[in-house]
């Protein structure tokens, strides 16, 4: 049996997003949250929902300081039925459990955690947005809080689940986007903390990002942190390619690209429709030849908030090569159809990737 916990409902709820208004990502939080703490010697306690809202913690907490944060992100979605799906979440705190581990954060229980977000869910469902390509994104995350600034691993912890309800990502249409390949600077290298969701990760890359975005780019291409050579994955996405007709991904051996769940998801759909698979090093340079030969049919991103974003148009240093003269790919399409349909219940769960709030 799990630890009880306890809820502490709102006195004054707030307004719910009202159908057909726009839910820009990130910015609406819903009437509740969940929170624990953990103490050395007596692990995860206290475990309780609460209204959402702001907290106290004091200057001197070490996340402020030295970085130790991870976080993660999955969503709900409300099927046709009423019924409400989670999208492979233990999946989600098994990573997180990887990521607290390099970051010397004491791991949390992964049931637990799934049934605790089933029971936040459960709360407010309310707020889960029910048009085509809505949803409700899920955002645990976990943060030191010793009030200490000596450099070592925090004793206490506060681990959290937000809900925001979350618009469509293509609400006008499935749009490829144009990406730079980052050639300065790095996100991860082997040996560092490439795998994980933490904090850090996202604060080092703002700069590509910043400079992607002046240049009229949507998002960055990581290429390794060692010869600058080797695709690694985009923002908060992984990078797949389609090359004479196999599906070509990064391979995950090295530790610096995170296991996407949507990368995962994409690689047994295509084994499970008999396509050849190969996760391994892809050079900048085989991309670019792939692209100019046309022996690369298609190439997109895979995540979470946008489940595929098909690639159009990718810049590498003074070479710019355009992909499926920038639509859409039939097999970036299927691996979007499939999951999406599966998330909103319209396709069977053959996979078994659903669990279902209550
Ligand atoms: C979250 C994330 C992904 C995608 O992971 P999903 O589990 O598919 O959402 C890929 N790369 C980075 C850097 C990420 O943060």
């Amino acid at each position: 049996m799990f630890p009880e916990i306890t809820v502490t409902k709102t006195t004054s709820p707030r307004q719910k997003p009202q159908p057909g208004q726009p839910l820009p990502f990130g910015h609406i939080f819903s009437d509740h949250m969940f929170v624990m703490d953990y103490v050395e010697g007596q692990g995860w306690i206290n475990p309780r929902i609460v209204p959402y809202g702001p907290f106290e913690i004091e200057p001197s907490a070490m996340v402020f300081h030295y970085g130790q944060a991870v976080f993660e992100g999955l969503k709900a979605y409300m099927c046709e039925d009423g019924s409400i799906n989670l999208f492979r979440p233990a999946c989600n705190f098994e990573r997180m459990n990887n990521s607290n581990d390099r970051l010397v954060i004491p791991k949390v229980d992964v049931d637990f955690c799934v049934y605790a977000t089933k029971k936040l869910v459960e709360l407010d469902k309310d707020w889960i947005p029910s048009g085509k390509g809505e949803s409700l994104y899920i955002r645990p995350f976990v943060i030191a809080t010793d009030p200490y600034l000596g450099v070592r691993a925090s004793s206490t912890y506060k681990f959290f689940i937000l809900l925001s309800p979350s618009g469509a990502y293509y609400a006008h249409g499935i749009k490829p986007v144009k990406i730079y390949v980052e050639d300065k600077y790095v996100r991860a290298v082997r040996g560092g903390t490439g795998f994980t969701k933490c904090a850090g990760n996202y604060g080092c890359s703002l700069i590509a990002q910043t400079i992607a975005h002046e240049s009229g780019y949507e998002q960055v291409l990581w290429l390794d942190g060692v010869e600058q050579k080797y695709i690694e994955e985009v923002g908060a996405m992984n990078i797949m390619f389609i090359i004479d007709g196999k599906l070509v991904t990064p391979s995950l051996a090295a530790g610096s690209i995170l296991p996407g769940i949507t990368r995962r998801s994409c690689i047994e759909i295509a084994k499970s429709m008999g396509m050849e698979v190969e996760e391994r090093k892809i050079s900048i340079e085989e991309v670019i030849e792939a692209g100019k030969s046309g022996r690369m049919q298609e190439c997109f991103g895979c995540g979470t908030a946008a489940v595929v974003s098909p690639v159009g148009e990718l810049k590498y240093e003074d070479t710019v090569i355009h992909i499926n003269n920038g639509e859409i790919g039939p097999i970036t399409q299927k691996f979007y159809d499939t999951i999406t349909g599966i998330q909103s219940g319209k396709v069977e769960d053959k996979f078994n990737w659903i669990t279902k709030v209550d």
